[in-house]
């Protein structure tokens, strides 16, 4: 616990585990086994950079294996600590059971800005750091497959994998030490959007649902509804592009490290990104109210709030500003349990990190899957699919010519009926399916139990329900 009062991000994450299985009928002792971490590894290490040895600190946490291989991010920041990886391992298990990847929770992270090295040395560090882990087998196909974080990327990732493939040059499933690798080094179509594109396909499965709606005292649809975004990484633009694209919403506000900018009419967020890109800021963007001081942004007007940045910006000191009917946990644990028991007590409904950002393990499970068994998915059957939609485009066409004006074909229906699924729209698909179905499993909880109140608490009870089950498989 802080001297403010706000516990630790563990502590947070503890909390909330503890609400949950205390509507839970679970014994004493299995609650405290899933609760705790298994182990945490630190290993400091050198470099010989600049004509010096510069030392830094890493760390590799696995919460659970009750799944194995354990999986989870490795994280690029000055400040990463062991209680943030463990809360983030821990926060991997309940995800992964949420959206039924075969996996256990683990996260990584590494002491280190990298806006401060050159692409060489950051390979270099990345490469030493890959080598201890691997040596530690905390960093193999069968038992340890981390993935991008923040601060990280594809880069990173086919990096490791490459120095996995160095120390062990026999084994064939090495790509599958790591996910998040590029296409063109044994990586997935669509790898890169998802954990964004969950967002928006767990938005547009809860605007399914009117009473879910309505209890965020909202109405309709995605469509015009007003969004404040809080980082545009990896998962913040690909979320807020996809929100204002393809499902009308207007992004607001954008708030990231240097203050935050302001535009009622919504902004163009591949501009935005551009223009971060140039200038390392959001500052001077054109048309748009800067904001210096961009937390101040979290507490503006809007129905839908997209924290994607870093963990605890939304706690005790600004909780009762947020006016936010509405918040996506984009980012893992923005909200801290502090903060959570404000909203939920004042109505503000939260879909939780766990379910929000599984985007991106659910498409690394997809590139795992696809490493180990050697093949790109839709290979096989693709062309066999499109041969049998050209059987009814045919019939369809003969049918056009015999009724001649009375009936035709809309135009691009040909083309988009015969087009055969690629890894890309299998890989949607699959992400689709899994962000509605674990939606469902929360909210049934929520919906249907008069002592659960919010969806976090739901969607921790549907994740310990499961990893209870399989530790009792087990014979535990
Ligand atoms: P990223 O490094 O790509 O982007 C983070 C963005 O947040 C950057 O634009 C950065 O400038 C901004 N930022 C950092 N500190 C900020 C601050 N104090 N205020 C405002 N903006 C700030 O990282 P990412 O991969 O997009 O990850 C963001 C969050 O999403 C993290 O909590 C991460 O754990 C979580 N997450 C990421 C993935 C993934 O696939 N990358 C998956 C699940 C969860």
């Amino acid at each position: 616990m802080s001297s403010t009062g706000e516990p630790s991000f563990r502590q947070s994450v503890d909390l909330m585990f503890n609400r949950a299985a205390a509507l839970m009928d679970l014994p004493a002792g299995l609650e405290e086994k899933i609760r705790v971490c298994n182990a945490t590894y630190t290993v400091r290490f050198g470099v010989r950079l600049r004509g010096e040895i510069r030392t830094f600190t890493g760390y590799r946490s696995v919460h659970s294996e009750h799944f194995e291989p354990a999986k989870g991010g490795i994280r690029y920041a000055p400040n990463v600590h062991q209680d943030e990886v463990e809360a983030l391992a821990a926060l991997m298990t309940y995800k992964c059971a949420l959206v039924e990847a075969p996996f256990g929770g683990s996260k990584g992270g590494l002491c280190i800005d990298p806006r401060q090295f050159e692409e060489h040395e950051l390979e270099q560090i990345t490469r030493r750091f890959a080598y201890e882990l691997i040596k530690r087998d905390m960093i193999n196909p069968a038992q340890n497959v981390p993935a991008p974080d923040m601060g990280t990327g594809e880069k990173e990732m086919s990096i490791i994998a490459d120095q996995f493939a160095r120390m062990n040059t026999t084994d064939i499933n090495a790509k599958a030490c790591v996910t998040g690798k590029p296409p063109h080094a044994g990586g997935i179509q669509g790898r890169v959007e998802a954990t964004g594109r969950g967002v928006q396909y767990g938005l547009q499965e809860f605007f399914r649902h009117p009473d879910d709606v309505a209890s965020a005292n909202l109405s309709g649809k995605l469509d015009g509804k007003r969004v404040i975004v809080q980082g545009l990484g990896n998962v913040g633009y690909h979320a807020a592009k996809f929100l204002s694209t393809e499902d009308g919403c207007k992004v607001t506000h954008i708030i990231e490290r240097d203050g935050a900018i302001a535009n009622a009419s919504g902004f163009d967020i591949d501009s935005v990104r551009d223009y971060i890109a140039e200038h390392g800021g959001v500052k001077g963007y054109p048309d748009a109210e800067f904001i210096e001081d961009g937390l101040r942004a979290l507490e503006a007007e809007c129905d839908i709030l997209i924290p994607a940045a870093i963990e605890g910006v939304i706690n005790m000191h600004n909780a009762q500003a947020i006016k936010a009917p509405l918040i996506i946990e984009a980012a893992n644990g923005p909200v801290t349990a502090g903060a959570d028991d404000i909203l939920r007590n004042r109505g503000t409904v939260i879909i939780p990190d766990l379910y929000a950002n599984a985007g991106g393990v659910t498409v690394s499970y997809f590139e795992w899957v696809k490493n180990l068994s050697h093949i790109r998915f839709g290979r096989m059957q693709r062309r066999q699919e499109e041969a049998r939609h050209q059987l009814i485009v045919d019939e369809l066409q003969r049918l056009d010519e015999h009724l001649g004006d009375a009936w035709s074909m809309t135009p691009d229906f040909k083309q988009k009926y015969l087009r055969g699924a690629g890894e890309l729209e299998l890989v949607r698909s699959g992400l689709d399916d899994t962000m509605r179905i674990a939606y469902q499993s929360m909210r049934e909880v929520w919906r249907t139990r008069n002592d659960v109140h919010d969806l976090r608490t739901a969607g921790f009870m549907v994740a310990i329900g499961r990893v209870a089950s399989s530790y009792r498989a087990k014979g535990l």
